[in-house]
């Protein structure tokens, strides 16, 4: 496959990695492409698709080997990431799965960690996390779900909605109101187990846009159990400081992705445009083509030189919330556009689905909504002013 990195290789790429990337590259041509229609149907990636992923040590690239994972640093990954951008992969929630394997990691007790962490490394048990609810999701303060202490454990009460892998899901990183009174104080995360835990319900997978193949689903929680082992960190009331850490991570995860996809929309543009003809030339020798794709390709590369400064800062531990939110918002509304302006090169075959950029247009919209709305990615931005 020719390169699809606008700058050739990134900066933070070694040797090793490039070997890590082949065989990432390999596993998702034979594992992932081949199914994607499928997926689509059915709306769900295939549970053996886990288990595949945690052979080939990719659910949990960056977790220490002590917990099971393949010990690898936010650079293995974020090519985890890119190489499923590259093959216009929406289904396979990998980044969800990632993004609780990190709250663990990093908030989790020992015993968590060690309870956990190796089983969503082999693809065992498949993660979600849930923090939004019909009646709030930017405004995470206003969640309804409550935790009540039982002899052993916790009952939950409530409703989620929008959560990715929530079909499939085996652990679900539940935000609730312990305290209902302590506002922010009376937030905690809880781990929740799905299997034989009557009082918890996967409702529909919801009809999507785009990314049809992901298990988008409403969950219910009706005096669900949760043992009291399993609040994260082990006290109560520390889940907005958590999600307040943890966050910037996701952001960077988006923005990752979103510049994999502007890479390939603009391959498979280019592609595209030298072979069509119009009025007797390849529409990429007309002017209007040329400039369009030089515009793609600038901001490609602006996009993609920023997002390896944060690659880099996320491997060293020193990526800050301000710069996740702008790299979530900005990057995602520039996919969005760039994708549009790649789709109108396509004429009437950007419009049909089986062309991956029409795909990659119904599949792009919702970057800019979730894991943060960009409107409250400003916020964020705007308070470091
Ligand atoms: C496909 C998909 C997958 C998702 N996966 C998950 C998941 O796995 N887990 C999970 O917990 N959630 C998930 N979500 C939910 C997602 O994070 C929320 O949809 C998002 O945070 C926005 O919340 P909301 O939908 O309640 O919109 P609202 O909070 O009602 O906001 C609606 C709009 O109002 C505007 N707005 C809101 N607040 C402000 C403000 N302060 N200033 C300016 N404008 C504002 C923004 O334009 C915003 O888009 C997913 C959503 C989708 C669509």
């Amino acid at each position: 496959m020719m390169e699809m990195n606008v700058c050739g290789t990134s900066t933070w790429m070694t040797q090793e990695l490039e070997g890590f990337r082949d065989a990432v590259r390999r596993f998702v041509a034979s594992e992932v492409a081949p199914h994607q229609q499928r997926w689509r149907e059915q709306q769900h990636v295939d549970r053996a698709l886990w288990h595949k992923g945690g052979a080939m040590g990719i659910l949990c690239a960056d977790i220490p080997e002590q917990y099971g994972g393949s010990d690898g640093s936010f650079a293995h990954q974020a090519i985890v990431f890119e190489e499923l951008g590259y093959a216009g992969d929406m289904a396979f929630g990998i980044h969800v799965h990632a993004i609780v394997a990190h709250y663990l990691l990093n908030q989790g007790t020992e015993a968590q960690k060690r309870k956990y962490l190796p089983k969503l490394a082999s693809g065992e048990m498949v993660a979600a996390i849930a923090m939004s609810e019909p009646g709030a999701g930017s405004d995470l303060k206003g969640i309804r779900t409550s935790a009540v202490r039982t002899a052993d454990g916790y009952k939950v009460n409530g409703s989620k909605t929008f959560i990715s892998n929530g079909y499939l899901a085996d652990l679900v990183l539940v935000v609730v109101k312990t305290d209902l009174e302590a506002g922010a104080r009376g937030v905690s995360l809880l781990l929740l187990e799905t299997k034989d835990n009557p009082g918890f319900r996967v409702g529909r997978i919801l009809e999507k846009v785009g990314q049809k193949g992901q298990d988008t689903c409403e969950l219910f929680f009706d005096d669900a159990h949760v043992a009291l082992d399993n609040v994260l960190g082990g006290v109560e009331g520390q889940g907005f400081a958590q999600l307040m850490t943890e966050l910037p991570y996701e952001r960077t995860i988006l923005g990752v992705a979103g510049v994999a996809a502007i890479e390939r929309a603009l391959r498979l543009t280019v592609d595209y445009t030298r072979e069509r003809r119009a009025f007797g030339q390849a529409l990429i020798e007309m002017q209007n083509t040329r400039f369009v794709l030089a515009e793609v390709k600038t901001e490609a590369t602006v996009a993609r030189i920023f997002i390896d400064r944060c690659i880099e800062d996320t491997i060293a531990g020193r990526m800050d919330t301000v710069r996740a939110s702008m790299a979530k918002y900005w990057i995602s509304d520039l996919q969005c556009k760039a994708v549009d302006q790649c789709v109108q090169l396509f004429g009437g075959y950007g419009y049909m689905l089986e062309y991956p950029i029409a795909q990659m247009y119904v599949d792009a919209r919702v970057q800019r909504i979730y894991g943060g709305a960009n409107e409250i990615m400003k916020e964020i931005v705007a308070r470091s002013l």
